[in-house]
């Protein structure tokens, strides 16, 4: 048997890191069984759509390299891939449950099911379908059709009994016929709801493995009652848990973390991301961590898929995007953060001293500009109490010194390169017998005005260029003399 799996987005937004999760680990799955994976739009819940969001699902399917065999774009055998498309198939199907007895037309308006369900409330019960229209007499049905009235199709769900399935992560569910409401198949607009619709499109496109969120769990039984009512093979069930902030709650919209663009604006790598999100509820049953896409289907397996929520920890994240970036070739890594050294208006500096002074520190792209905000614009306020450096031995006197060696020997240069500025000041400490920290930790300071940079006293002068270091240099100098 060949397997068939689909990844089933609604086209309601950004890709949610939880949906990427299916996606990958649906691709991994039939990767790893040479089966064919199956991209379907459900887009008939028209309230939910988002205009451009399919565009959305390809680039982000395409961007992290999950490539499906058969889709809206690429067509197949099982089309057309589109519910909205599909549109006219469902209807014959529900009337087909019509006719067993399984399913019923309902003409309840939305007042009476209001007024209902107000009701129910007041006594304390939970609303559900009350099976008002399951026994409308076959003539008064036909007679409401043929004068346009607006209808639903429901489920006729048993009122005893069990509905169960088999999960292979979860085991087997079961659920009480009476706690389960009569879903609505058919929607007044003609459309099918998710839940018909999943089930007659799985089937139809021969899907055998159904991976999808848990919050489906709970309607599962549901739909195996419907393809029980058509005498159809089930597919086999892999309900994935959640991803979760922290134990009580979901990685949602509002705390703008759950979407794999806002990662890739903060400038995290597609790859780290991927690596990190495959990681979160499954266990590769050792303890490696880094992983391409291929080697990643090399060591899917089913049974290293977690039963419990998995908590999705952004410093872990981070660290690993980290480690990418510290992999990057250098020019790879100038590729990535190019955006973001226009952004920080240091565009026009030496690439290949940024890289080897920022490729070490940058953890994920955003901090870059934070990071090199010295380069652009001195803080001409800084404390003049960081010239005094104990592990450098330095304090206001040497610091004095020191910086006027450097301005008389820096301005003597004729070429500004890292080299000569290095042999320079390094040139200047063995003359005078310092210590290179001595020597240089006066001159970083007046060059950066803080403590902690990405570089050192050399790669900072030479990126910010002679003039702008002999001006630094001279205010330092200054600041120190009135201190
Ligand atoms: N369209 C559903 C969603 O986006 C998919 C559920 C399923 O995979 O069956 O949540």
């Amino acid at each position: 048997m060949e397997v068939r799996t689909r990844f089933a987005p609604s086209p309601t937004g950004y890709m949610h890191l939880g949906g990427m999760r299916t996606a990958l680990y649906t691709y991994l799955f039939t990767r790893k069984n040479h089966g064919k994976f199956i991209l379907r739009i459900e887009d008939t819940d028209q309230a939910r759509y988002v205009e451009g969001a399919t565009d959305v699902i390809y680039r982000t399917l395409k961007d992290i390299g999950l490539v499906w065999d058969e889709g809206p774009d690429v067509g197949g055998d099982y089309g057309p891939y589109i519910q909205s498309e599909r549109k006219g198939m469902y209807l014959p199907y529900a009337q087909q449950l019509v006719r067993d007895g399984k399913a019923y037309y309902c003409f309840c308006t939305k007042e009476e099911l209001d007024k209902r369900r107000a009701e129910a409330e007041a006594k304390g019960e939970t609303f559900k379908y009350d099976k008002h229209c399951l026994n409308m007499p076959r003539e008064e049905v036909e007679r409401r059709l043929a004068a346009g009235e607006p209808y639903v199709i429901r489920q006729n769900v048993p009122t005893q009994g069990e509905a169960s399935f088999d999960d292979i992560i979860f085991g087997h569910i079961a659920v009480d016929c009476s706690e389960l409401d009569d879903m609505i198949l058919i929607k007044a607009d003609g459309m099918p709801t998710y839940n018909f619709a999943n089930v007659i499109d799985d089937h139809t496109m021969g899907i055998t493995h159904v991976m999808r969120g848990s919050e489906y769990l709970s309607s599962t039984p549901k739909y195996n009652l419907l393809y029980d009512a058509f005498g159809w093979e089930k597919p086999v069930y892999i309900h994935l848990t959640n991803i979760m902030r922290d134990a009580q709650h979901k990685l949602s919209k509002r705390t703008g973390d759950a979407y794999y663009e806002d990662y890739i604006a903060k400038g995290y790598l597609k790859d780290a991301i991927l690596n990190y999100i495959a990681l979160l509820g499954w266990n590769p049953g050792d303890d490696r961590e880094f992983f391409t896409l291929d080697e990643l289907i090399e060591a899917f397996s089913l049974e290293g898929l977690s039963k419990s929520p998995a908590i999705f920890d952004v410093n872990k994240l981070t660290w690993m995007n980290a480690e990418y970036i510290r992999r990057l070739e250098p020019n790879e890594f100038n590729r990535y953060a190019q955006p973001w050294y226009e952004k920080a208006g240091i565009d026009a500096m030496n690439k290949e001293t940024l890289c080897r002074i920022l490729q070490p520190r940058v953890e994920f792209f955003a901090q870059l500009p934070e990071m090199v905000d010295f380069l652009v614009k001195l803080d001409e306020e800084y404390d003049v109490a960081m010239f005094t450096n104990k592990k450098s031995k330095t304090n206001p006197e040497v610091s004095l010194g020191v910086l006027n060696m450097a301005i008389d020997a820096l301005n003597a240069l004729e070429t500004w390169e890292e080299a000569a500025i290095h042999d320079t000041l390094i040139g200047l400490a063995e003359k005078n017998g310092l210590k290179n920290g001595t020597m240089l930790w006066p001159v970083r300071i007046a060059l950066a005005g803080k403590q902690v940079t990405p570089g050192g006293a050399i790669e900072i002068a030479y990126l910010l260029g002679k003039d702008e270091s002999l001006r630094r240099l001279e205010l330092g100098r200054k600041k120190v003399l009135v201190a």
